[in-house]
């Protein structure tokens, strides 16, 4: 790291430094303002500057404390995690030690040792030299696994481009050269330096024995510190033509990520003055959405986390928030007007996301992908009238009819019949509005759930009260399918009537509902507490206002999360509570679950709308779930609910049984 005193007699060394790196600041600026900012500012805008203190939390943790990269990571299973985490540690150190040991101490030869001390600088020089080779071994690995062992996510074309390749080696070259000059300056000194830099004296020794004279020593160390300054300096102007861009864009994109609730979608208002209807071209997108695509890293997990990828549909979350900057490559700058869709991003892709967030979850830099798809969605719905037609069915049925099902033989009513259920009108002061939903109310297979939840109710005493043929559909499938026209009329009808009743307090049995009533009801005005049955039963079980009593025999089952309810609202454990309260029922987990449970395949309008190709994503699960060995696969979804119905009907000859937890409840409570 000790600087030569001049450049080979010509500069004095400060001055070779400063210009160079003036000169590689103004070119990597330029081309960054031209390639980058140019295009932000061409883009539509969104707020994101609210709770400012939570976002720099967010920074911390998910940035610099790498939280999101670390969550999946472990020795045996996933060893890249960690190598990221030294990575970009290592990253910050040496940009330290460059600030101090080549900006600072070519200035100022002692400028180091002065803010680090003696001490502090010879122990941060023996660590820099310890992780030059350490970089060195896992960039090795990295090279092997990208390119030889290829896991699953690194076989996409995405992550096989040669910039991955240009990057390693440019990282590789910075490491050597540092090892190389700072050995060779030993070796001028005869091997007298005071640091303890084991591996450069290493590599010393055996220079020196080589016997050159001093004078070659000095040179070579002069050459392979410029060297190591040009390798810096060049990085910094590959910087904005490669995906290391993210470098810049991530740590933003982490700052100015969405702090909503995982499954809210952005709400665009006064959409009849919109000049465009979603987004197709680079600058219809928000900034955020264009900063997103520059903060990919590329690395492949989303891709691999998703239920659509996997089972063969041509869906890869990566490849679209790479594509939203649009054509870019090193000669080329998209011009902010080609039609994405269509050109880089096929209509296919955008009809197969189930909107269920496991690309989200994994992403560890802050990317959203479900707003942007669902944003196309409503370009090709909204604007170009384009859609499948099992899509096109449901948005007809739900103009014509307040809800998604053609040709039911129930009204919205008929599931009460037999039951102590009063409508609004009949019951004006309840505690709580029973939310039913559609399903529930009009699909005969899921009808049993709402009546035991009804029954529960009653049980416990609870005043509860339901819309009747006051509700309709919240609007959920309209806003998920992309027409967020008719989901804006539907959700404005639902809150003046819940308004018109003054209802407070709000309990579902349907994820889907509770969702769109709790986290994107507000964006148009209609605030409420929304609990699902899951934690408004559990309390009441709590309270001791509903006793369960002991099945007959162990019956093992095995809980489907919901994407809504657990990715998207982060609701994990008061389903498996439930179960725990119910004697004698054992909950044997499926794999995956919680956080990376795979969807059950309804998602983002996929109750109605067919997938395009590849393996069913329900009969997936399905098999997840007959893996366990379980008696019963419990949800708590009506989507869910009919997804395994199918599954189960088709892959397991009905010896196991699918159930609402909220029917477990009912058959096993008594006041
Ligand atoms: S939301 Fe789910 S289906 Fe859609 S892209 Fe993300 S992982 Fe894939
Ligand atoms: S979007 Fe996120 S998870 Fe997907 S490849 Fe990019 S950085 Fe990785």
């Amino acid at each position: 790291m000790t600087p030569p005193e001049n450049i080979f007699g010509i500069l004095p060394t400060w001055a070779g430094v400063y210009i160079l790196t003036i000169l590689s600041l103004i070119i990597s600026l330029t081309v960054f303002y031209l390639r980058v900012v140019k295009q932000l500012l061409s883009t539509q805008s969104v707020y994101r500057l609210d709770n400012p203190l939570f976002r720099l939390w967010g920074l911390f943790t998910i940035g610099f404390g790498q939280q999101k990269v670390l969550q999946r990571t472990s020795i045996k299973k996933d060893r890249a995690g960690l190598a990221h985490l030294i990575i970009f540690w290592g990253f910050l150190s040496f940009s330290l030690s460059y600030i101090l040991f080549i900006f600072g101490n070519s200035i100022q030869p002692e400028f180091a040792k002065n803010i680090l001390g003696s001490k502090g600088e010879n122990i941060y020089l023996s660590y820099i030299d310890i992780l030059s080779s350490v970089f060195l071994v896992i960039l090795f690995w990295a090279t092997a696994r990208r390119w030889i062992i290829k896991p699953t996510r690194l076989k996409f074309d995405l992550t096989q481009k040669p910039e991955s390749a240009i990057i390693l080696g440019f990282i590789a070259s910075l490491m050597i050269f540092e090892i190389l000059s700072n050995s060779f300056y030993i070796a001028s000194q005869s091997l007298n330096v005071e640091e303890f830099v084991p591996i450069s004296m290493t590599v010393a020794n055996i220079l020196y024995d080589s016997k050159i004279n001093s004078d070659t020593y000095n040179s070579l160390h002069s050459l392979f510190w410029w060297l190591h300054l040009l390798m810096i300096l060049i990085f910094a102007i590959y910087i904005p033509f490669s995906k290391h861009m993210h470098l810049i864009a991530s740590p933003l994109s982490i700052f100015f990520r969405d702090i909503q609730a995982k499954g809210t979608l952005s709400t665009p208002l006064n959409l009849e003055e919109a000049p465009v209807f979603g987004a197709s071209k680079p600058s219809e997108f928000t900034w955020k959405e264009t900063l997103d695509s520059y903060a990919c890293a590329v690395c492949g997990r989303c891709t691999d986390a998703c239920p659509a990828h996997i089972t063969g549909k041509n869906l890869s979350p990566m490849q679209i928030i790479n594509n939203i900057k649009g054509t870019q490559s090193s000669h080329e700058v998209s011009s902010g007007e080609d039609e994405l869709i269509d050109n880089l991003i096929d209509q296919d892709s955008l009809w197969d996301c189930l909107t269920c967030g496991a690309c989200e979850e994994e992403c560890p830099v802050g990317v959203e992908h479900i707003d942007p798809i669902i944003n196309m969605r409503r370009n090709l719905v909204m604007e170009k009238a384009k859609m499948p037609e099992t899509a096109l069915n449901v948005l007809t049925n739900l103009e014509q009819r307040g809800h998604p099902w053609k040709g039911t033989p129930y009204t919205r009513t008929d599931w009460t019949e037999g039951l102590d259920v009063k409508t609004i009108k009949e019951n004006k002061n309840p505690e709580i509005l029973l939310w039913v939903g559609c399903t529930p109310a009009l699909d005969k297979n899921n009808q049993s759930s709402i009546i035991a939840m009804a029954k529960v109710l009653s049980r416990a005493k609870i005043n509860f009260a339901i819309l009747g043929s006051e509700e309709s559909c919240t609007g959920d499938p309209a806003r998920r399918i992309g027409n967020e026209y008719l989901y804006q009329t539907m959700a404005t009808q639902n809150i003046n009537t819940l308004n018109r009743y003054n209802i407070k307090k709000i309990v579902t049995t349907c994820p889907h509902c509770f969702n769109n009533i709790k986290n994107e009801y507000p964006h148009l005005g209609g605030n409420y507490e929304v609990l699902h049955y899951s934690e408004f039963i559990l309390q009441l079980i709590k309270d001791k206002k509903i006793q369960i009593k002991s099945l007959p025999e162990t019956l093992r089952i095995s809980f489907h999360d919901p994407c809504y309810l657990g990715r998207h609202n982060n609701i994990y454990s008061a389903p498996r509570e439930l179960i725990e309260f119910i004697p004698n029922l054992e909950l044997k987990e499926m794999e995956p679950n919680k956080q990376q449970a795979l969807c059950c395949g309804a998602g983002g309008g996929h109750a109605w709308i067919e997938e395009t190709k590849g393996k069913r994503v329900n009969h997936l699960r399905t098999k997840q779930f007959l893996q366990t060995k379980s008696d019963v696969l419990g949800v708590s979804c009506p989507f869910c609910m009919q997804m395994f119905n199918e599954g189960i009907s088709s892959l397991d000859n009905n010896d196991s049984e699918v159930k609402d937890l909220i029917e477990i409840v009912e058959e096993n409570s008594r006041i």
